[in-house]
This record gives structure tokens, C-alpha cells and sequence, in this order.
């Protein structure tokens, strides 16, 4: 399996699938002092892996998300006297990858970094493309940059030591990028349910890099987001204040959010019944929620918040048919009856 490198517009980020992570610094350019970023339970498990280099721990967890942690981690960037001479690399999973790469871009104007991906989530979705960000109060990823990772080691060592629940979560990202755009993919998660929840090394690894693809060919064309890669945020506008308020992880609101964005494809008359039926299946399959009590007041004022809003419009991503998303843009008061009929 090739490297995927993604041309960004101020460089480029290559996607490792076949080197270990031991041998980062081979990534890294001559010269470079580098520090690492990631939190304790990365910290335990794998900082032997990482004695030789100066190292930042942040809290886990959403809450942690926020600019308080970007300060704390700016505070120990002048501890360290770290300038433009270093490289930082973030070790984690998408909270650890999201604030690292934030906290590079703007520290001094912004230092190169990578990332050495530790969740199946992050590895297939969260640290490839270049967004990185903060939580601001009760808005997701309100605060941020685009801005492209040098490398992304997705090594599949640490897939054995993650947690059940956070493995399941990756499966949700992996069922988007099927559903969006790819109907071999979606037949192959289908085809190989139980040695992928199994952790099958060859099947996680085809799914990894399909993803991975996935994602770069689209972020390729729109890496700033302005049209295309929209779409990559299919159940994400729902999911978004599931995951904020209803303490789930964001596999499983992303997989609501893909269910509720299917029922409302259904009434708009773009999918049919058979095809929300069968994207439900797979997400069920895969161990996932596809269904919640969902707070009508807080996901409205969540979703007048969101990124995707526009004025008086949300864009809102829909499947025309399975394999297939569009971007719908959808008025505000229009938005407010869905929400009452699904809540
Ligand atoms: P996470 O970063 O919170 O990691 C989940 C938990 O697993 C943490 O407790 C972590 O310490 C632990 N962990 C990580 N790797 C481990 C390993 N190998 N072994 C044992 N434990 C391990 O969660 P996540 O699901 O990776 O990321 C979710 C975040 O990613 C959300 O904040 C979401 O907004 C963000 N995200 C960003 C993008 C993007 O494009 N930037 C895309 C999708 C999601």
C-alpha cells in the first residue's frame, strides 16, 4: 500500500500505511528539535517509545478541547524555548491530533507538524485533511485552522491496546466515507463484519487506506471546504450537539447523525426507504447507535452554530441514492420543522 500524499496549498501531508511509528523520526526534516503532544493514557502505554524527546500531556477528552488547554500547551512551548527551529508532533487520537495541530499553526505564525495516529477514528478520518481546532463553550470545533500535517503515521500497532468503544467509534467514519461516495467499500464493510470488529490486520488495513482515500481525493479538490468537501460532514451537523451534550463518543453520534440525515434523505424524496434501511443495518452491524432521545431545543441551537450554516441557510448533507451525497442548502425555518419530526 502506497503513501496518499495530499497537495495542500502551503504543502504536502503524506499519509504513511507502511512504516512503524517507531520510525518517525525519519519524517521529521534534518535539523529539527522535535517536542511531542498527547495525553496520559498514550503517555503510559507508549512513552517509552518517546524518552528521547520533550513531551507535553494534555487531559482527555472533549472537555479538554478547549483554548485553556492551546494556553497551557503555549506556556510549556516557552518552558521548552521551542521557536521555529522545532517540529511538533501530536501522538493521539483526533482530540490530541486536532489541538496539536491548532497549537502549531499559530504558535510563532505557525511551526511544521505530524501526526502519529493512535485511534482508528483519527487514523481513517480525524488526522488526515488538515482540519484542526477547539471546542469554544458549547460549539464543536468553533475554533480553528486548515492547515496541513507534514505526515500522518497510521500504524496499526496501536489498534490492539484501544478500547473497545473507541475502536467501534472509527467504524462510523469509515460507514460515512462508503456512504458517500464509494458502494465497493460499503459492500466490502458489509462482506467483512466480523473480522473487521475482529481487527482483522489485512481487512483493517484495506479499510483504513480506502477511507484515507476517500477523504484525500475529496479535500484534494476543496481543501479549504468552499463547496465539495462538504460532504465529509455527512451526520456530522446532527452529530455534533449529540456528541457535546449526550456524553457519546463521536463515532456513535456521527452514526445517529448518519441515520437522521438518512430518514430526512427518505422525506425529501432523494433515498429510498430500502437504502436508509440498509445504511441503518450496516451501522447496527457494526455495533453502533442509530437512534437517540434527542433534545429538540439544545440540537436546534446547536445547528444555528454550526459551521455549515450560512445566513439563513444550513447545508445540509443528504444522500441521492447509497454511494451518493449532495449538499442540500436548507432554510433555517425548514430546518426547525426537521428537527421537530425527528426529535
Ligand atoms: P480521542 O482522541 O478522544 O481518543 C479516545 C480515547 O482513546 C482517549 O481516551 C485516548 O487516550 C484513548 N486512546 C487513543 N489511542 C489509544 C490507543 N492506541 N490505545 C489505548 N487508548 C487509546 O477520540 P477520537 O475518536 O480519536 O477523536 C475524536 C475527536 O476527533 C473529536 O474531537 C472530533 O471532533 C475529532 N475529529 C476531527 C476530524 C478532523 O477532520 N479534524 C474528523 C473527525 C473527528
Amino acid at each position: 500500500m502506497e503513501d496518499i500524499v495530499i497537495h495542500g496549498s502551503a504543502g504536502n501531508s503524506r499519509v504513511i500505511f507502511n512504516d512503524s511509528f517507531h520510525s518517525f523520526y525519519n519524517y521529521i526534516p534534518a535539523g529539527k528539535k522535535v517536542v511531542i503532544i498527547t495525553d496520559s493514557t498514550i503517555a503510559n502505554l507508549y512513552g517509552k517509545s518517546f524518552a528521547d524527546f520533550a513531551v507535553i500531556q494534555i487531559g482527555e477528552g472533549e472537555k479538554h478541547k478547549t483554548l485553556q488547554t492551546l494556553e497551557k500547551i503555549f506556556h510549556e512551548f516557552l518552558n521548552l524555548n521551542v521557536d521555529r527551529s522545532w517540529f511538533i508532533v501530536g501522538v493521539g487520537g483526533g482530540i490530541v491530533t486536532d489541538i496539536t495541530g491548532f497549537a502549531a499553526s499559530i504558535y510563532m505564525r505557525g511551526l511544521s507538524f505530524g501526526f502519529i495516529s493512535t485511534t482508528l477514528l483519527s487514523q481513517v478520518d480525524a488526522s488526515v485533511g488538515g482540519k484542526n481546532g477547539v471546542n469554544f463553550g458549547e460549539f464543536k470545533n468553533m475554533i480553528g485552522v486548515f492547515a496541513q500535517p507534514s505526515f500522518v503515521i497510521c500504524d496499526p500497532t496501536f489498534l490492539s491496546t484501544l478500547p473497545k468503544k473507541e475502536f467501534i467509534s472509527g467504524f462510523a467514519e469509515i460507514i460515512k466515507a462508503a456512504a458517500i461516495r464509494d458502494m465497493d467499500l460499503f459492500q466490502y464493510l458489509d462482506n467483512n463484519v466480523d473480522a473487521a470488529l475482529n481487527n482483522d490486520p489485512a481487512v483493517l488495513k484495506k479499510l483504513v487506506y480506502e477511507s484515507v482515500r476517500i477523504k484525500a481525493s475529496v479535500v484534494q479538490n476543496d481543501e479549504k471546504e468552499a463547496g465539495e468537501r462538504r460532504i465529509l460532514n455527512f451526520g456530522h451537523t446532527f452529530a455534533h450537539s449529540i456528541e457535546l451534550f449526550m456524553g457519546l463518543s463521536h463515532g456513535e453520534a456521527v452514526a445517529i447523525g448518519m441515520s437522521l440525515a438518512s430518514e430526512v434523505s427518505v422525506k425529501m424524496g432523494l433515498l429510498k426507504k430500502e437504502e436508509a434501511e440498509r445504511l441503518k443495518n450496516l451501522i447496527t452491524k457494526y455495533k453502533l447507535p442509530v437512534m437517540f432521545s434527542l433534545d429538540k431545543d439544545l440540537v436546534y441551537k446547536t445547528l444555528l452554530k454550526d459551521k455549515k450554516r450560512e445566513g439563513d441557510y444550513i447545508n445540509l448533507v443528504l444522500l441521492n441514492g447509497l454511494g451518493k451525497a449532495i449538499v442540500e442548502k436548507v432554510p433555517l425555518y425548514k430546518m426547525e420543522e426537521i428537527v421537530d419530526d425527528l426529535c
